[in-house]
């Protein structure tokens, strides 16, 4: 089983990819938690990677196409795996389709959680406040930045898997539990 998971910044695919990782048993694949990962390790991706993501910005999609190929060959990526955040451009999306086709396997289903920008802006500054270490990006400029990647970078990949009969749209203004049970609906 392959889900993506997609959604603006803060429309909750960290919060319902642990809920069905715990629940089902899947495994989040997150690029950002990868990427922060690098950073706190000081690795040269990480050094690399810091500054654009700081900024709002989108890692190259080589880097990130690499990073996910080789998780997606881990053994415990076998079964099910939920993509949070990858892929995020429309070259991501057809890499992805490639590496999976070579290795037999397909994408099962996309969810687009659907959250409107006041919502997401409210949400990120609240985590920022909440959180006693707060992310470099979850700052209302940096937000904004994410926000217009989001519509002109990712969004177009949205029509991508509507085409392929694959996408499904979940309201993610809905309270925790009512998205995901829209989500294991979808699933099933
Ligand atoms: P949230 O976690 O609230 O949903 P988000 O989706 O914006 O927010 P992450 O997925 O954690 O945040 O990603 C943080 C940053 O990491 C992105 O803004 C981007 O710079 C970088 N990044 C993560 N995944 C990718 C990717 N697939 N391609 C390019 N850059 C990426
Ligand atoms: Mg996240």
């Amino acid at each position: 089983m392959i889900m993506i998971l997609m959604g603006p910044p803060g429309a909750g695919k960290g919060t319902q990819a642990k809920r069905l990782m715990d629940k089902y048993g899947y495994v989040q694949l997150s690029t950002g938690d990868m990427l922060r990962a690098e950073i706190a390790a000081g690795s040269d991706l990480g050094k690399k990677a810091e500054a654009i993501i700081s900024a709002g910005n989108l890692v190259s999609d080589d880097i990130m196409v690499g990073m996910i190929a080789k998780r997606l060959d881990a053994p415990d990526a076998s079964k099910g795996v939920i993509l949070d955040g990858f892929p995020r451009t429309v070259p991501q999306a057809e890499a992805l389709d490639r590496m999976l086709s070579d290795k037999g396997r397909k994408i099962n289903i996309a969810i687009e959680l659907k959250v409107e920008a006041d919502e997401l802006i409210k949400r990120i500054l609240n985590r920022a406040k909440e959180s006693g270490n707060a992310r470099a990006d979850d700052n209302e400029e940096t937000l904004r930045k994410r926000l217009d990647v989001y519509k002109s970078q990712t969004a177009p990949i949205l029509p991508y898997y509507k085409g392929k009969g694959l996408l499904t749209q979940v309201d993610g203004m809905a309270d925790m539990d009512t998205v995901t049970n829209q989500i294991e609906a979808a699933l099933n």
